[in-house]
């Protein structure tokens, strides 16, 4: 068994999307565990998207993660990383695959409907930051 950290991101949330994404999730046969709503801090959001920081996009996504509320999710199951991963499709929405969340419902960066980690390791640091200690 295995976790992941999901986040749908502010325009996701906006546009009625929370429930499109988990919906997914459970359909797979992935199990939400935890759940919740939120707004990133800027701080945190620097600290989440850290191995981005010297990249010339790096302020204005630490916009647009902090610009409106956020949903949030434990998701939990065999290799639930990488099935995560493949359900929300390429970082690029151009390369996203259709059938994939990105691919489905995105059209242009930083805006990506979602977030999920990209491995184990990452996933239980991502799960502290935004859900705190168990
Ligand atoms: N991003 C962007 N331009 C890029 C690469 C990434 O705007 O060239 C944004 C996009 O919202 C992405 C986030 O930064 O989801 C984090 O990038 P990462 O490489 O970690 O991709 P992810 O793990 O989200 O697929
Ligand atoms: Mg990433």
């Amino acid at each position: 068994m295995e976790r992941t950290f999901v986040m749908v991101k502010p325009e996701g949330v906006q546009r009625g999307l929370i429930g499109e994404v988990l919906r997914r999730i459970e359909q797979k046969g992935l199990r939400i565990t935890r759940l919740a709503m939120g707004r990133i801090e800027p701080a945190v959001a620097a600290e989440h998207y850290a191995h981005l920081k010297d990249k010339p996009f790096f302020g204005e996504l630490v916009e647009y993660i902090t610009s409106g509320p956020v949903a949030m999710a434990v998701v939990e199951g065999p290799n639930a990383v990488r099935h995560v991963r493949n359900l929300i499709g390429a970082t690029n929405p151009l390369e996203a695959a259709p059938g994939t969340i990105r691919g489905d419902f995105a059209v242009e960066l930083p805006y990506n409907i979602v977030h999920a980690s990209d491995s184990p390791e990452t996933a239980e640091i991502e799960i502290k930051r935004f859900f705190g200690a168990e």
